[in-house]
């Protein structure tokens, strides 16, 4: 398969990174050959790469479940007055999974791409109902260390000391694009911005996201770097953990420069992309690839 890369604009995020890192076939899936396919017209596999690509598996269900949730209360872009109420965090994310998943039984093979769908629905011999269960379980557990986290302190804040991040974040470093993810940003006291980036991400996640998050402070308010300060919120604890203390900045951009280097090397200087330049792992992550249908390694 070959596809023209000149059509989207080249954007470096922790996502890009770990494709790479993972498998550079699944990466030409991800981020070459799924391009476009968002679009019903778009050919069958164009539509296809795309369909696989939007896939959640649970793990980042739950993450865009609890993101769009604090998200909307933390900013109360939701109408009820009752969105801060202790409980509200779980309770809402279970009441949106509730609707996000009858909607994936009623549209499983998924006409609109757009809308979450779980892999774990589309493997045979799976049942809806086991997943359903231990999917809420898995919201009140996280619910429940919400409350008996850092969130409740979050939420109790003051409207004047939130401040509005979009989330992706678009980042523009020299010549570089980088996306990060924030899930809400506020200011200490004493001045300080914090931001933490998406629930659940990783340390090495967190260290990137607050790389960028300075850049983009800098770049847009004129902060100093070290009045902005990263942190990741544990959905599991609860608890938020601080990133970047250490931070080597040069350090970080070479790895990014680096790692963008190596995947625009992969353009052929025709401007197309061909899939056979994308080598495949070593098969130790096949099993549970997303693009395991379509591969042809
Ligand atoms: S099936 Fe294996 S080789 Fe193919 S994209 Fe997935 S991880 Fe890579």
């Amino acid at each position: 398969m070959i596809v023209a890369s000149g059509n989207h604009e080249f954007c470096w995020s922790w996502r890009r990174h770990w494709w790479w890192r993972r498998c550079r076939r699944g990466y030409f899936y991800y981020y070459c050959a799924a391009f476009g396919g968002h679009d019903p017209e778009s050919p069958p596999e164009v539509r296809e790469a795309h369909r696989l690509r939007t896939l959640l598996n649970e793990k980042i269900y739950l993450r865009r479940l609890f993101n769009l949730t604090l998200r909307e209360i933390f900013y109360r872009d939701c109408d009820a007055e009752s969105a801060g109420e202790p409980g509200a965090a779980g309770r809402r994310a279970a009441a949106r999974f509730e609707r996000e998943f009858q909607a994936m039984l009623l549209d499983m093979y998924g006409s609109d791409h757009a809308r979450p769908r779980l892999i774990e629905l589309l493997k045979p011999g799976g049942s809806a109902s086991e997943l359903a269960a231990r999917l809420r379980a898995r919201i009140a557990a996280v619910g429940a260390a919400l409350e008996n986290g850092d969130w409740p302190e979050l939420v109790a804040m003051s409207p004047e000391r939130r401040r509005w991040m979009e989330s992706p974040l678009f980042v523009q470093i020299g010549e570089l694009r980088c996306a990060a993810a924030p899930l809400l940003a506020f200011t200490a006291p004493g001045g300080e911005l914090r931001i933490i980036e998406g629930c659940g991400a990783s340390h090495p996640e967190g260290e990137f996201a607050a790389l960028l998050h300075k850049f983009h402070a800098f770049n847009v308010w004129r902060r100093p770097p070290e009045r902005v300060r990263t942190f990741t919120l544990d959905l599991g604890s609860g608890r938020l953990t601080g990133h970047g203390d250490a931070l080597d900045v040069s350090a970080g951009l070479r790895k990014i420069t680096a790692d963008c280097a190596e995947m625009t090397a992969l353009i052929r200087s025709d401007g197309t992309v061909d899939e056979q330049d994308f080598a495949c792992s070593d098969g130790a992550g096949c099993a549970d690839c997303r693009f395991r249908s379509i591969c042809r390694r």
